[in-house]
């Protein structure tokens, strides 16, 4: 059976003396050309033999990236664990004879669902034992399952045999790979910005999956050891260096702030940092804002290490930036409406087209600048109070936002007011926000310094050391008294 001429032929055959003419019917001619082509290379003999080939080379090369991308995973996680129980025996024997560890076998479901038994240390409750577990030593044996191909290096927790139900769509795909040692979720709750759940955590990672993002969470790994565990029995309120600060971890803290806005009472909420903290130090007007406040959150690695100093661990790092989203989302679709103060003219614009974009429920009652003259001062406010809104964000820096909330949240008429610090420059896209991986090791700050070093290197390279040494202060105090 003939079937469409060959494109060649056909463009001979399809203007037979019509050269001249070849411009005037050039757009015909293209369409008719392609639609050949098309035929040709769908139905005729050579086409098909050509696309069959065509797939098998893509296939086999897909094939290939993808089982040597397994197989070189597999010799990192085979070189690196036999190193590292090599490297790390001493740390094993002495973990054994001297502070009297023994072998432990736990039950655990492996990829696929295949049972198998994680190895670790079991230790006594001494001061030994105590030290090698915090630092994560007891979980070494595990590196044995890695060269036994029962775990990996880095995948999500081995999960307990029931624990999680294979029929859970998002948890089901944990075990399409390995189990690791060294799990991203492990990594955020130990940086304190565990928000989501663990089946989330776990998804992401499988579905971002590759050898440089594992190398990436195999060298996270040290820092989020060093953080220590997530908080187990923590205070609701805890004391840090003067400031009264209300232990909640990010959900909660949504739904803190969602009661206040329900509220009789007007309500004040605040972010403290390491920051914060040095200029409360010497402000008292600030350290009594802070203090009076109805909600005081922690926010950043800073706290985080000062509450582990100083014996009350901080449940999680709760900040404006990812708090924001979380607020946007809860209060989406009622008639509670935001009102946006601060920042440079146009930003809190871009704010408001942001929230457009990503939350379009929520209502932005009305926006405006953080540059006003103290002359304009009593319009913004008038501003605020018509707008109807029950909630504002400004975003003058600290300690001037918090210090304007508590002169004038009565006179604005919203329900909560918080101060949210350079958050509109994030949301407006003028300022990039630092990437996961940063943040995961607690570095969010050092990006920030990168950004503006001018402005910032005193904040955190003075302000850092500053916070640190008081803190250790009063832990001696603590200790003395
Ligand atoms: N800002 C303002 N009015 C001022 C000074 C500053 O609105 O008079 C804004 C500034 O444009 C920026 C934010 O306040 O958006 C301060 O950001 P910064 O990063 O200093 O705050 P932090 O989070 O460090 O407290």
């Amino acid at each position: 059976m003939p079937g469409p001429p060959r494109p060649n032929e056909t463009a001979d055959a399809a203007t037979p003396g019509k050269a001249d003419n070849a411009s005037a019917d050039g757009a015909t001619r293209f369409h008719q050309d392609t639609l050949e082509q098309d035929l040709y290379r769908r139905f005729s003999r050579k086409g098909i033999r050509n696309q069959r080939v065509r797939r098998f080379y893509s296939s086999a090369s897909w094939h290939l990236v993808v089982q040597t991308s397994r197989l070189l995973r597999r010799a990192l996680d085979v070189m690196v664990s036999a190193l590292a129980l090599i490297v790390l025996s001493p740390v094993l024997v002495m973990a054994m004879h001297l502070a009297g560890g023994k072998w432990k076998r736990t039950s655990r479901v492996g990829r696929w669902c295949e049972p198998f038994d994680q190895l670790s240390l079991a230790l006594p409750k001494g001061a030994l034992g105590r030290v090698i577990s915090a630092t994560g030593f007891d979980r070494l044996p595990a590196l044995v399952n890695v060269l036994r191909g029962e775990m990996s290096l880095v995948g999500p927790r081995a999960a307990a045999p029931g624990e999680l139900s294979p029929q859970q769509r998002l948890a089901r795909r944990r075990y399409d790979v390995r189990p690791g040692l060294i799990s991203p979720w492990w990594i955020r709750q130990r940086a304190n910005i565990a928000y989501g759940s663990e089946a989330e955590s776990d998804a992401e990672y499988i579905e971002s999956q590759s050898l440089r993002g594992d190398i990436g969470l195999m060298l996270r790994a040290a820092p989020a050891a060093l953080f220590g565990g997530p908080a187990g029995a923590a205070a609701d309120v805890v004391k840090l260096l003067g400031l009264r600060v209300d232990n909640l971890t990010m959900s909660e803290a949504v739904e803190s702030i969602l009661a206040l806005m329900d509220s009789e009472q007007r309500s004040q909420v605040a972010f403290v940092n390491a920051d914060c903290a040095n200029i409360a130090f010497r402000n008292h007007d600030y350290r009594s804002v802070l203090n009076d406040a109805r909600l005081t959150l922690a926010d950043g690695i800073g706290m985080k290490l000062a509450g582990k100093l100083l014996g009350c661990e901080i449940r999680q790092n709760v900040n404006g930036t990812d708090l924001f989203p979380r607020l946007c989302a809860a209060i989406e679709g009622t008639d509670r409406g935001i009102f946006l103060l601060g920042a440079r003219p146009g930003i809190a614009e871009a704010v408001r087209e942001w929230i457009g974009q990503n939350h379009p429920g929520v209502l932005v009652k009305g926006i405006h600048h953080g540059y006003f003259t103290p002359e304009e001062e009593p319009e913004v406010i008038r501003k605020i109070a018509q707008s109807g809104a029950s909630l504002l964000l400004v975003a003058f820096g600290a300690p001037r936002q918090d210090l304007w909330v508590g002169e004038h949240l009565g006179e604005t008429g919203v329900k909560v007011a918080m101060g949210v610090g350079g958050l509109f420059d994030f949301y407006s896209g003028r300022m990039p926000r630092a990437p996961l991986w940063m943040r995961e090791i607690g570095m969010e700050w050092f990006y920030r310094f990168l950004q503006e070093p001018g402005r910032m290197w005193k904040r955190y390279f003075v302000g850092n050391a500053v916070f640190l040494y008081r803190v250790i202060r009063e832990r001696l105090r603590s200790q003395h008294s």
